[in-house]
């Protein structure tokens, strides 16, 4: 056979290449387990390649046989260094030591039979070689393995791949590349055995395979092909510019060959750091922008589960709340003795305002969660005034207000009654609060195609500055902060998100400091 055909030649570098990178990735870090069983891999693939090239060779038939059988000796253990070496990258070697005990003993049995006639029965011309191996009974068995081993170690990769982020996702990919490669050129070595006439390949792959591993086992600059071009680029060209220091005639060509060399060393090593560092900056940002990304996935989450939070406890305390108004209620009723009807005016009062909060929180928690539900129905409007001013007044009697509003009949409007009660409530409540003396009017009209529900009050004003942002979640006006501190800036947050809702518009007029405010309401009319 022709000692230098393609098939051998190519044997030869692959045993020569296997070892040197596999012996270089064994020095980067001796201690790790994937180094280590990397370097295992290539030496069977170099034990593999260098009986290859003995038996591409080979002379006799008996010859052949002896190296074929020399050369699968090195291939029977590539599938369980593989697994040793997938399950040794992800760090899983301690949980599956027995089973990868067993998978050496399995595949040490095969290597028992190798040298029989059970495995690599004896040798035949197929396609273009003349002494290609035929299997015995025991190397199906093999090649059954062989076949599971394969898919098992993608399918470990796989699900890595899907459960990792980052820099080892990366890593995956590329070990997936390498590993894949490997198996579907592996397989091709295979069908000659069987009489079907292809070509077999994996020679081609080898060591682009055992590059695509040793590059994620490094991490060897994974983000970016960019410097391996630009450094593949650079040795191009300076080999070549070396080549031709030697093709001078005189001795100042030599000279300048020389110099011609060195400066395009020089720019080609700065190029290479300057796209290094290009990179880097682009890897940090990178970095950072994922931790952001994560950042804010948790802020998220905590989030959620505070409106959670809010929700579940305002629910909680409604049931009680409506348990202390109705009971108060019935004791103002029966309690003539002023003393204790002002006492129990104030735990009504107070435990109102405790209702409207928890509604506040409930709502808003809703909002967050994007839950807020609406449930419309036609309502007569004034209706819902009447009642939400009947249960507004006392307060507004015990703070020296007065309330004026002459209910006006309105169209029937398709709106949710009882989120709008919460609006009406919070605005005239706020107009309540925020007026220390004189008088809320509330008046409801017309305009072309709306319902205006208009609620002005003598109290403190508001700021120009004010005016536009009250409505955003816990904002407060500059002036209602020094009369009122405990108030929360959710209900006019809630009160616009409700009315948006309904398709109306919410604003508010003031002329500025004590000069009163006007809330208005728009809502539309049904077409
Ligand atoms: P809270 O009243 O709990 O602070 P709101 O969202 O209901 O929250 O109101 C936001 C802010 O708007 C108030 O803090 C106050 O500064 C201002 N505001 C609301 N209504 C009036 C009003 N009638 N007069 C003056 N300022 C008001």
């Amino acid at each position: 056979m022709d000692k230098f055909n393609i098939y051998a030649l190519i044997a030869i570098g692959n045993a020569l290449g296997a070892f040197a990178i596999g012996f270089f990735i064994f020095l980067q870090n001796r201690k790790a387990k994937a180094n280590a069983t990397f370097f295992l891999l290539t030496i069977t693939v170099t034990i593999w390649s260098t009986a290859y090239y003995a038996w591409q060779i080979a002379d006799t038939a008996s010859s052949a046989l002896f190296w074929s059988r020399y050369l699968m000796a090195g291939a029977i253990f590539i599938p369980v260094v593989y697994i040793h070496f997938i399950l040794a990258f992800l760090g899983k070697t301690e949980k599956n030591k027995k089973s990868l005990f067993l998978s050496y003993l399995i595949f040490f049995g095969f290597f028992l039979f190798n040298f029989s006639s059970y495995f690599v029965n004896r040798v035949e011309s197929a396609l273009n070689f003349k002494y290609w191996p035929k299997p015995g009974p025991v190397f199906h068995l093999f090649l059954v393995l062989w076949l599971a081993y394969a898919f098992y170690g993608t399918y470990l990769l796989l699900v890595a791949y899907k459960k990792n982020k980052g820099i080892k996702k990366i890593q995956i990919r590329y070990l997936l590349g390498g590993i894949i490669l490997g198996y579907v050129g592996g397989s091709t070595n295979y069908f000659l055995w069987y009489g079907i006439p292809l070509l077999p390949i994996a020679n081609f792959f080898v060591i682009l395979q055992l590059l695509a591993i040793a590059f994620a086992i490094l991490k060897y600059r994974l983000l970016n092909i960019k410097i391996i071009a630009t450094e593949f680029l650079v040795g191009l060209i300076s080999l070549i510019l070396f080549i031709n220091i030697f093709a001078y005639e005189s001795g100042t060509e030599l000279i300048t060959n020389i110099i011609i060399f060195m400066i395009t060393g020089i720019f080609g090593i700065s190029l290479i750091r300057s796209v290094i560092q290009e990179i880097k900056i682009k890897e940090k940002a990178q970095r950072l922008a994922f931790q952001l990304k994560e950042a804010n996935k948790k802020l998220k989450k905590l989030d959620e589960a505070k409106s959670e939070f809010i929700s579940i406890a305002s629910h909680q305390l409604r049931t009680p709340l409506s348990a202390v108004k109705g009971y108060a209620a019935m004791l103002l009723e029966e309690v003539k003795d002023p003393e204790r009807k002002d006492a129990l005016n104030k735990i009504f009062l107070s435990n109102e305002r405790l209702i409207k909060l928890v509604n506040d929180l409930l709502n808003l928690s809703r909002i967050e969660r994007g839950k807020l539900q609406f449930n419309f129905k036609e309502r007569q409007l004034a209706d819902i005034l009447d009642s939400v001013i009947a249960e507004l007044q006392m307060l507004a009697t015990r703070r020296g207000l007065k309330i004026i509003y002459n209910r006006v009949d309105l169209p029937l409007l398709k709106i949710d009654e009882d989120k709008l009660r919460q609006v009406f409530i919070n605005i005239i409540d706020n107009a309540i609060k925020y007026t220390p003396k004189g008088t809320i009017t509330i008046k409801t009209y017309l305009d072309e195609n709306n319902v205006i529900i208009a609620v002005h009050d003598t109290g403190i004003g508001m700021k120009q500055e004010d005016i536009n942002s009250i409505y955003e979640k816990f904002q407060r006006g500059k002036t209602g902060i020094d009369i009122c501190p405990s108030g929360t800036g959710i209900g006019l947050y809630i009160a616009h998100k409700i009315v948006e809702a309904h398709n109306g518009r919410i604003w508010a007029e003031s002329k500025g400091v004590n000069q009163g405010s006007t809330f208005y309401i728009k809502l539309p009319l049904p077409d």
